[in-house]
C-alpha cells in the first residue's frame, strides 16, 4: 500500500505532498484524514494522509516506509477535507494551513515539539495556621510576614524564587508544588430565569425555526437590549430537541462571561466553550467533548466555526459586524463565510445578529441574499438612553480638555445617587505623544517610526506595535533638554484625573490590566457586584455587558476612532457609539449618555444619538458609492513587505505593472503606496489596492504573483481578499 502524505515544511505554507510506502503491519490502520509520522531527510515529520493507492508510478526503490500511524480515527473529517480545499481555492492559502487552522494544537500535524500540559509553581503551606502564627510572632521581617499571611489563606503563585520564599521553605512552613494551569471555570448565573418571548421575538424565532433543514442566512437586526440572546437560546433549544447541534460565535469570550453564564444556566453541561485564552490541554479537552458527542452546543470565538459537529442544526454569529471574525494572518479566513459554507453542507440556517449590522450584511439583506429579521424595541422594562453630544471646541475655551462641565456634573450626580458609571476612552496608557519643547523632537520607537506611548505606572515608554519598552529618558535624546511635554490622554491618565476629582472607587479595564488569565472576568464580576462606582476602559468595555445599575455612559473622545485613516472609520465610530451607549439604562432607571467630540456635526456621531441605524446606512452607502468602496466594489489588498527599503519599492512596482497588464480594464488598481504603518519592527510595508465589481482574470493573476513570491526569501507578498482595514 502507498499513501500520499500532506505536510507542512516551512513557514511559507506551501503544500507538500509526498508518497510513502506502508508496511504490512500498519496497513489496517490507514484511513484518509489520519496522521502518520514519516522520515524526511534526517528529520521525522508528521503529516495528514490524503490519498491511498495500491501502486505507484514512482521509483519504488526510492520510496521510504512510514514510521507509524498516529490516530485511530481521522482527525480530519470528510467535511473538513472538502472545506480545506474550498478555503485554499478562495483565499489562495495552502491546504495544509487550512487543515491546521481547523484543529486544536494537540491534533495538528506538528513537527518536533510535543504539546505539554502547562504547570505553574505554587508555594503551599505544610503547617497549620496556628503553627504559622506562632512562627510569625517571632519573625522580624515584614516581607516574610506578608507572604505567610497570604499563605495561610491560599497557595501563592511563584513566578520567581526569592530569599523570602527560601526561608519559608527552610523553616518547614511551606513547600513548592507544581499544579496544572487552572482551567477557566464557567458557572451559570444565579439570577438567570428563562423568559417568555414577546411577540416580536417569537415571530423572529419561528421564522428561523421554519428554516431548519434549509440553508438560509438570516440577518437579525435588533437594537441593543431587544433580547437577541433570548432568541438565540430559544432557537438553539429547538435545534437540540430535534437531535441537532449548534454553534454560537461571539467576538471574544472573556468579554462576554454574562452570555456564557446565561447559556450554562439554561443548558448545563452540553456546552463546550472554546476561545483563544485556553491552554492547549484545556482546548483539547473541550474538543474531545465534541468528538465524543458529549457537547451539543459550542460557544466560541472565530476558530470555533470549525468544530467537527456531524449534525449541525443552526449557526449563530453574535455581533456580526465585529472585526474579530476575520483572521488577520494566514490563512485569512472569515468565520462568516465558513459559516455559510457549512450551512450549505449541513442544510441548516445561519443567523447573523447585530444592533449595528456591517454595511455589507445589510446591503445583502437589501438584495435578498440574506433574510432580514428585525427587533425594534427593547425587550424588558428599559428604554433606549438619552444621548447628549458635547462640542469639545467650546469646552476647550473653558480649559476643559478631558472632561466637559456636563460630564463632570453628571458623574457627581450619579455617585451621590449610588448608581454606576462607564467611561470609554479608546487609548490605553498615560499619554500618547511625548515631544521636546525645545527642539520639537517626538519620542518614537526606533523599530517602527511610530510615537511611543507613555505608561506612568511603570514609568516606561512602550511601542504598541512591536511592544518595545524603554525607560522614560530624563533628557531629550536629540538636544539634551529636560523640557519634555506629553500630549494626548490615555486610560491611565483619565483614572488619575478622576481620582483627583472624586472620592469614588474606580476600576480600569484595558490590555494593560487584563493580561493575566481570568482578569477580565474578575473586573466584570466585581463591577457587577458594585464593588466599584466607575469603570474606565478602551473599546473592550463596549460590547455585550449588561449591568443594570449603570445609568451613565461617557465617551471621552469620539474622535479617536473617527480620525483613523480607514474607509470604515465612520462605520466603526457609529457602531462603537451605539454599542457603548447600549450599556446605559438597562433596567427600570433610564440611562444617560454623554459623547464628547470635536466633530459634533459628523453624521456618524449625530445619527448615533437616536440609534438611527437606517439613516446612517443610507448616508454611508452614498459615500461608499461615490468613492467606489465596499459594498459597491469588492476590494483586495496586496501587501508587499521587506527589510530592504529599495527592494520593497522595486518589487511592488513590478507587481502593480503586472496587475495593470493582466486585470480587466474596469478594475481599479491603486498604488503601490506606503502602508499606514510603513515601518514596523524594521520591516517596510507597501500596499496595492484592487477595486473591482467582477474580474474573471483576478484569481489567476493573483495566484501567479503568490506562486512567485512564495519562493522569494527577501520580499514577502500577502494577498487579503475583502480586507477589514485599509
Ligand atoms: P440583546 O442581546 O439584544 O442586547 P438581551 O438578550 O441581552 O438583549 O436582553 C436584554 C435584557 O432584556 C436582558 O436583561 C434580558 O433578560 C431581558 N429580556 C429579553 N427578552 C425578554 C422578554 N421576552 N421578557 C422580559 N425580559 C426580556
Ligand atoms: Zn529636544
Ligand atoms: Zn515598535
Amino acid at each position: 500500500m502507498y499513501i500520499d502524505v500532506l505536510c507542512e515544511l516551512s513557514a511559507k505554507a506551501i503544500d507538500n505532498v509526498f508518497t510513502y510506502h506502508v508496511p504490512k503491519d500498519l496497513e489496517s490502520g490507514i484511513k484518509i484524514g489520519i496522521r502518520v509520522s514519516i522520515p524526511f531527510g534526517k528529520m521525522i515529520l508528521e503529516g495528514f494522509v490524503v490519498g491511498i493507492n495500491n501502486d505507484t508510478t514512482y521509483d519504488k526503490s526510492k520510496i521510504k516506509d512510514i514510521i507509524n500511524v498516529l490516530d485511530k480515527e481521522p482527525v480530519l473529517s470528510d467535511e473538513m477535507l472538502i472545506l480545506g480545499k474550498y478555503l485554499s481555492d478562495t483565499l489562495l492559502c495552502s491546504k495544509v494551513s487550512a487543515y491546521q487552522v481547523m484543529l486544536p494544537k494537540a491534533l495538528k500535524a506538528k513537527n518536533g515539539s510535543d504539546i505539554k500540559i502547562k504547570y505553574n509553581r505554587y508555594l503551599r503551606k505544610i503547617k497549620s495556621n496556628e503553627e504559622i502564627d506562632e512562627y510569625i510572632k517571632g519573625c522580624k521581617y515584614e516581607g516574610q510576614v506578608n507572604l505567610l499571611c497570604k499563605l495561610k489563606e491560599e497557595d501563592i503563585l511563584i513566578t520567581k524564587m526569592s530569599s523570602t520564599i527560601n526561608t519559608i521553605i527552610r523553616h518547614g512552613l511551606g513547600e513548592i508544588v507544581n499544579i496544572e494551569e487552572k482551567r477557566y471555570h464557567y458557572s451559570g448565573l444565579s439570577n438567570y430565569q428563562k423568559v417568555t418571548l414577546n411577540n416580536e421575538q417569537e415571530q423572529v424565532a419561528n421564522r428561523i425555526i421554519s428554516s431548519f433543514d434549509k440553508s438560509e442566512t438570516f440577518l437579525l437586526y435588533g437594537v441593543t437590549g431587544s433580547g437577541k440572546t433570548e432568541v438565540y437560546m430559544h432557537v438553539i433549544e429547538e435545534a437540540l430537541k430535534k437531535g441537532k447541534e449548534a454553534i454560537m460565535l461571539v467576538p471574544e469570550i472573556s468579554l462576554t462571561p454574562q452570555i456564557v453564564g446565561k447559556f450554562i444556566s439554561r443548558f448545563g453541561d452540553v456546552i463546550s466553550v472554546l476561545h483563544s485564552r485556553l491552554s492547549d490541554s484545556e482546548r483539547y479537552d473541550e474538543y474531545r467533548k465534541i468528538t465524543e458527542g458529549k457537547a451539543k452546543i459550542v460557544i466560541g470565538t472565530r476558530s470555533a466555526i470549525f468544530v467537527p459537529f456531524k449534525n449541525l442544526g443552526v449557526i449563530i454569529i453574535d455581533e456580526e459586524h465585529t472585526g474579530s471574525y476575520k483572521q488577520e494572518n494566514h490563512p485569512r479566513y472569515n468565520a462568516k463565510s465558513v459559516a455559510i459554507w457549512r450551512s450549505n453542507y449541513h442544510k441548516c440556517p445561519v443567523v447573523l445578529g447585530s444592533a449595528t449590522p456591517s454595511l455589507e450584511s445589510f446591503a445583502r439583506a437589501g438584495n435578498k441574499v440574506y433574510t432580514l429579521l428585525t427587533l425594534t424595541k427593547r425587550a424588558g422594562v428599559s428604554t433606549l438612553p438619552n444621548v447628549k453630544i458635547i462640542d469639545m471646541k467650546e469646552e476647550a475655551k473653558k480649559n476643559n480638555f478631558l472632561l466637559s462641565d456636563l460630564l463632570k456634573e453628571k458623574v457627581k450626580e450619579k455617585l451621590i445617587l449610588g448608581e454606576q458609571i462607564i467611561l470609554l476612552l479608546n487609548r490605553r496608557g498615560y499619554s500618547n505623544i511625548l515631544t521636546c519643547r525645545d527642539c520639537g523632537n517626538t519620542l518614537k520607537c526606533p523599530n517602527c517610526d511610530i510615537s511611543f506611548t507613555y505608561h506612568k505606572t511603570s514609568n516606561n515608554l512602550k511601542c504598541h506595535y512591536c511592544s518595545l519598552s524603554r525607560p522614560l529618558p530624563s533628557k531629550c535624546p536629540n538636544c539634551g533638554s529636560t523640557n519634555i511635554k506629553d500630549y494626548g490622554v490615555g486610560t491611565e491618565k483619565l483614572e488619575e484625573e478622576l481620582n483627583k476629582l472624586y472620592d469614588a472607587k474606580i476600576v480600569r479595564m484595558d490590555i494593560d490590566t487584563t493580561r493575566r488569565k481570568g482578569e477580565h472576568e474578575k473586573i466584570i464580576d466585581s463591577f457587577g457586584n458594585h464593588e466599584y462606582d466607575i469603570l474606565i476602559g478602551t473599546q473592550m468595555i463596549a460590547k455585550g455587558l449588561d449591568f443594570p445599575s449603570v445609568t451613565l455612559v461617557g465617551v471621552i473622545s469620539a474622535d479617536s476612532s473617527l480620525n483613523i485613516p480607514d474607509f470604515r472609520s465612520s462605520e466603526n465610530t457609529f457602531q462603537l457609539l451605539c454599542q457603548v451607549s447600549g450599556r446605559a439604562g438597562r433596567s427600570s432607571i433610564p440611562g444617560e449618555v454623554i459623547i464628547q467630540t470635536y466633530n459634533p456635526n459628523h453624521y456618524s456621531i449625530v445619527l448615533s444619538k437616536n440609534h438611527d441605524y437606517l439613516s446612517f446606512y443610507k448616508e454611508e452607502m452614498k459615500m461608499r458609492k461615490m468613492l467606489k468602496y465596499s459594498p459597491y466594489y469588492f476590494m483586495t489588498l496586496v501587501e508587499i513587505s521587506s527589510k530592504d527599503y529599495e527592494l520593497s519599492f522595486k518589487e511592488a512596482g513590478k507587481i502593480s505593472t503586472y496587475l495593470k497588464n493582466n486585470l480587466d480594464m474596469e478594475s481599479i488598481i491603486l498604488g503601490p503606496s506606503m502602508a499606514s504603518m510603513f515601518k514596523v519592527n524594521n520591516i517596510y510595508h507597501l500596499e496595492i489596492i484592487i477595486k473591482y465589481r467582477k474580474d474573471d482574470n483576478l484569481k489567476n493573476a493573483l495566484k501567479y504573483i503568490d506562486d512567485i513570491y512564495k519562493r522569494n526569501n527577501k520580499v514577502s507578498v500577502e494577498i487579503d481578499f475583502d480586507p477589514l482595514k485599509i
